[in-house]
């Protein structure tokens, strides 16, 4: 049987150890950028054979592995370290960070200190995980007033959030249950960050790709969201151009 080229309009190559979804569209040239989602895609014309596309990918094969590399170290940045006078940073501002022991967990931010209340006693572990607790609930915090304020100003709506420490990705959506999950490390960007990985996530409850609809959503409702990703330091996510 002929394979029709036509039909087929996405297709997942797996070139080495990278997956790679390519999408056939009518572009006039094959591009290939790690989305910021830390997923890698190319675009590639209508006319790409199978063979020109697997070509076009096992050559950017190094590129593709330092790009991946390079936004792993620069993208996503470290929990803090738990260390007295260490600098921490909250939405984007940085703190040196004290460490008292008192009753409670608490995180106060004033005059560029940062001080955290840990419980007597703690082992450097348990001040970590205070650290950690306590970044968590600022983030709460703030995100308990942004994302109300984005799904109005966007017109979308998620049927909940969640806030988790993951490694890879600033934020992820459930497209079937509408449940958006935001990285517990945003809490170190500045708040504009914030607001963009709502939108982007919001957009997915309609899209569930980074096709072109996609970005035309994202465009409409929430236009500012490429400098927010610059200052979230995904600077790998420029296209690699080739000519047919
Ligand atoms: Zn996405």
């Amino acid at each position: 049987m002929r394979h029709s080229i036509q039909a087929e309009r996405r297709r997942v190559f797996q070139v080495e150890e990278i997956p790679v979804e390519v999408v056939w569209k009518s572009v006039r040239n094959m591009n290939l950028r790690l989305s910021t989602d830390g997923i890698m895609r190319a675009s590639v014309p209508c006319r790409t054979t199978i063979a020109i596309a697997e070509r076009f990918l096992a050559k950017n094969l190094l590129w593709m592995r330092s790009a991946i590399a390079r936004s792993k170290k620069r993208g996503m940045p470290d929990m803090p370290e738990a260390v007295e006078g260490a600098p921490v940073r909250f939405f984007g501002c940085e703190y040196k960070l004290h460490i008292a022991e008192g009753r409670g967990i608490g995180l106060i931010l004033f005059d560029g200190s940062a001080m955290l209340t840990v419980r007597r006693g703690s082992t450097a572990e348990a001040v970590s995980a205070s650290l950690k607790d306590a970044s968590r609930q600022l983030l709460q915090e703030a995100a308990a007033t942004h994302f109300p304020y984005v799904e109005t100003q966007t017109g979308l709506s998620a049927s909940s959030w969640h806030i988790r420490d993951m490694k890879t990705r600033w934020g992820s959506c459930n497209v079937r249950t509408k449940r958006v999950c935001l990285n517990l490390r945003l809490v170190q960007k500045p708040l504009v960050c914030l607001d963009a990985v709502i939108a982007h996530e919001l957009v997915h409850t309609k899209v569930s790709n980074h096709g072109r609809d996609f970005y035309a959503l994202l465009n409409t409702v929430w236009p500012s969201w490429r400098e927010a990703m610059e200052l979230l330091e995904l600077k790998d996510d420029r296209p690699v151009r080739e000519f047919q």
